[in-house]
């Protein structure tokens, strides 16, 4: 049973209750499915860089995260002023609902999608406006256009999209950020971006750059495979990054060997294109274990897989658990879902030997 309560649990649980616990699965889980996390990382020169980074790691992390700063906006073409870094993008998706939620009104977002930042600030009183998705599984842009008012504090866009791993058309988001930053601000989750062929083409940073009121944020646990270490930061105007930094710890949050070991992930190509490989081999496999038992499937672009179930979500969730997969459900149009992190390959196999027993 409380394993059943867990698909009420937020991706990101706020609080280490037994609930929470039970979303990380039980310990001996032989395939962890559960939370889109990479486990063909961190790569091998980061976690040398890190053990390194030990020795002197009795000073507090000033210089490294000023260097994380300075790094990573050169690497995004942009000046430090553009860039706030914490631990991991769920602080910053705190600060930004802090601060919206504050100044009152609306927080448009898609549904389903990543509910973090809705939900936090619907904890502070904002108003959540929930726009369904199109037929093919992408944010709404048209629908929630029209959802903007004189009340609406943000827009929060998940893109690629968690739960789908579907993701906008590039030109048709460009021409939504520029024409709808001018009435909002616009939020965008990029926390899978990296998983896409061409990230640099895809990200919306490029409104940022423009002097657009875009907000993009970034984080190091998905492709670089830092979920435990913790890094993450957004990309928005200097004066963004003022307001929101008063809602989130900033130069001492990062330890200094998950910064040490993010500024060498960021250069480790090799690593990068090895597990985009390995999630590549992993997700055509689930597509064919899938097909295979007569199931159809939203195709994806991220390191996560979501297709529809013919039983009960919280039944499948605890008859998959009891056989050592650990997976999540979700209901929306009617329907019950099922979303599959991308794993190693012995995940996939135990996902596919325990499937074909309940399909
Ligand atoms: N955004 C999205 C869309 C996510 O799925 C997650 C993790 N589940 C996060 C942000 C938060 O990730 P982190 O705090 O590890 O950067």
């Amino acid at each position: 049973a409380a394993f059943a309560a867990r698909s009420a649990v937020l991706d990101s649980p706020k609080q280490l209750t037994d609930e929470a616990a039970v979303l990380e699965g039980p310990p001996q889980l032989k395939a962890r499915l559960l939370a889109n996390e990479n486990p063909f990382g961190p790569s091998e020169k980061a976690r040398q860089a890190m053990v390194e980074a030990m020795s002197t790691s009795y000073q507090y992390p000033f210089a490294y995260t000023r260097e994380l700063v300075q790094k990573i906006a050169a690497y995004e073409g942009v000046t430090p002023e553009h860039i706030m870094v914490e631990a991991g993008s769920s602080p910053l998706l705190q600060a930004a609902a802090i601060y919206y939620a504050q100044k009152g009104g609306a927080i448009i977002t898609g549904d389903p999608s990543y509910r973090d930042l809705p939900d936090s600030a619907k904890d502070l009183s904002a108003i959540i406006v929930e726009v369904p998705l199109t037929k093919d599984y992408k944010l709404d842009l048209e629908a929630m256009e029209q959802k903007v008012g004189s009340g609406t504090a943000l827009m929060y866009l998940c893109n690629p999209n968690n739960p789908t791993g579907t993701m906008l058309d590039t030109a048709k988001l460009k021409a939504f950020c520029e024409r709808v930053s001018k009435k909002v601000p616009i939020f965008i989750d990029e926390a899978y971006i990296d998983y896409v062929p061409n990230p640099q083409a895809t990200t919306m940073i490029e409104a940022v750059k423009k002097g657009q009121n875009v907000i993009v944020a970034r984080t190091f646990s998905k492709l670089y495979g830092f979920a435990g270490l913790r890094v993450g930061y957004i990309v928005a105007q200097p004066a963004t990054i003022k307001l929101l930094s008063k809602y989130a710890v900033g130069g001492m949050s990062i330890s200094a060997p998950a910064i040490r070991g993010a500024l060498v992930s960021y250069q480790d190509q090799e690593f990068m294109k090895d597990t985009l490989q390995k999630t590549l081999t992993s997700k055509e496999f689930l597509y064919e274990t899938l097909k295979k038992e007569g199931y159809e499937y939203i195709p994806s672009v991220t390191n996560f897989v979501m297709f529809p179930l013919k039983m009960d979500g919280k039944r499948f969730v605890e008859e998959m658990a009891r056989r050592g997969v650990g997976i999540r459900n979700w209901k929306f149009n009617n329907q019950e879902w099922c979303r599959v992190s991308i794993g190693r390959m012995d995940e996939m196999q135990a996902f596919a030997d325990a499937f074909k027993q309940l399909s």
